[in-house]
């Protein structure tokens, strides 16, 4: 049986450090078996109408919309952005990232992933490992899927920052089923074992 392809291009939204990119590029290409990573040399900053200056927020919503449309201008299946932001959407104080499965785009915010924010002691491998977790999720809405109550499965809600460092960068087996009907191949170390159940 073979699986269509998919063309998924990061986009950085504000300049990155190389080793978010690496971390970001390596999770998503060993990840997603079918899907071919690119990613964007240039940083696109949102449009600052986008910027709520009484929340000093990005309105995430917007954001994954301009981003959909730059999907379509330059001609990829799925669009990712990605930036040291900080982002709200309707009824959130914030959100760590958001996607638009309709629109095939996602973003991830990186303000409230760092340590340090928490005013806790910056440590990189904390703060990418967040960041792979939390790009894993906001594709596997792209690819539909919903949340999922398993809170190790990467697929769980994460509101705070606590509930992002006890789910792994896994899917349970679940998810990873739906993501199978939806034509992607998950790499089965992304894949959680039956024992690993909260
Ligand atoms: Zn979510
Ligand atoms: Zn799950």
């Amino acid at each position: 049986m073979s699986h269509a392809r998919y063309t998924l291009l990061v986009q950085p939204l504000t300049r990155l450090d190389e080793s978010v990119v690496d971390v970001v590029y390596a999770t998503l290409s060993r990840a997603f078996k079918n899907v071919e990573v690119y990613v964007a040399a240039e940083a696109r900053l949102p449009p600052m109408e986008f910027f709520d200056w009484e929340r000093l927020q990005y309105r995430s919503e917007y954001i994954v919309e301009w981003l959909a449309a730059l999907r379509e201008k330059l001609g990829f299946d799925i669009i990712l952005g990605i930036g040291e932001l900080d982002a709200y959407a309707d009824g959130l104080n914030f959100v760590f990232g958001e996607a638009y499965p309709a629109g095939r785009a996602a973003a991830v915010y990186l303000r409230r992933l760092h340590p340090s924010f928490y005013g806790e002691d910056e440590d990189m491998g904390l703060f990418l490992e967040r960041v792979s977790k939390e790009v894993l999720h906001e594709l596997g809405h792209v690819f539909g899927l919903p949340h999922c109550s398993n809170r190790l499965c990467v697929m769980s809600f994460s509101n705070s920052i606590r509930e992002v460092d006890i789910k792994t960068s896994k899917f349970c087996k679940r998810c990873a089923s739906l993501l199978r009907k939806a034509g992607v191949i998950l790499s089965p170390e992304y894949i959680l074992d039956d024992e690993d159940i909260v």
